[in-house]
């Protein structure tokens, strides 16, 4: 694959996750003058902002952040105070889809996206008849393998948060799983009393709203409560360990958001 008009940009989206990662890596030679973005809600992960800046450090250019200036908290206003959900996700219409729409303009665009050979999912395809998406891992034939081997050949390695997270994205993500909240809990208590202002914000406007089903934060991080998820992901874990004794837990996580059977993430954020 390579570049071939001065008029065609070609761009490709980094989410956090590890199979953009990979592309990007994947890409950097095939298409030298490719523009690489982000699109940065300022909700991330620390551990998100590090990787980025590892993943700048080789492909030798910088990485775009493109971001809706009013922010995540304006948009909450606007929305009444509910917060998102995957019935109702307007952060990513806001916060991601939107500035990459803006950044791009009427320019001509390839969007090269990180869907994997051995998935059976659909990226982000822009409605807009500038921007066209083509799949390299897809028509490639790379699958997770090859991912992490790419990963971990250019010396990039997996993002740090999948020690303890699947997927990328907002700290307060509500596809987090409750094993996470618990990580979150316990590797950025801050951000954990972050999240869990906001659901006091929202049950001001009377609708009681939680970013996990059926509990608030401040329910979840009841110790009994925490013993219980833990046991339950234990329990979990293991039987998943004796079926993977050599794996790394990191690589185990990585792959939990491929394969968790759980409701689909937005791509736009979890590539
Ligand atoms: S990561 Fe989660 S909370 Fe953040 S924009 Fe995407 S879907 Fe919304």
């Amino acid at each position: 694959m390579t570049s071939d008009s001065t008029n065609l940009r070609h761009v490709c989206g980094i989410s956090g996750g590890k199979d953009s990662a990979a592309l990007s890596i994947y890409m950097r030679d095939r298409v030298p003058n490719m523009e690489y973005f982000f699109c940065d809600t300022q909700k991330e992960l620390p551990e998100t902002y590090d990787f980025l800046a590892r993943l700048e450090g080789y492909l030798g250019k910088p990485i775009a952040r493109l971001n809706d200036e009013r922010g995540f908290d304006h948009w909450l206003k606007v929305y009444g105070g509910y917060l998102p959900s995957s019935q109702m996700r307007w952060c990513t219409r806001q916060l991601k889809i939107k500035p990459f729409e803006k950044w791009v303009g009427d320019d001509n665009v390839i969007s090269y996206v990180g869907i994997r050979a051995d998935e059976n999912r659909s990226g982000y395809v822009s409605t807009k008849p500038n921007i066209r998406a083509v799949f390299p891992f897809v028509e490639d034939g790379l699958i997770k393998e090859d991912i992490m081997r790419i990963l971990e050949e250019s010396g990039v390695g997996l993002p740090k948060y999948y020690e303890w997270r699947s997927r990328s994205g907002c700290y307060f993500c509500f596809y987090q799983r409750k094993i996470e909240w618990v990580g979150l809990r316990e590797r950025h208590p801050d951000l954990y009393e972050k999240a869990m202002s906001y659901e006091k914000g929202s049950s001001e406007d009377a609708s009681a709203f939680t970013w996990t089903q059926s509990e608030s934060l401040a329910e979840l991080a009841e110790p009994a409560r925490v013993a219980e998820i833990r046991a339950k992901h234990e329990a979990s874990a293991s039987g998943a360990a004796r079926m993977q004794a050599n794996r790394r837990l990191v690589e185990v996580f990585a792959e939990l958001g491929d394969s968790d059977g759980g409701e689909r993430p937005c791509m736009q954020c979890h590539i």
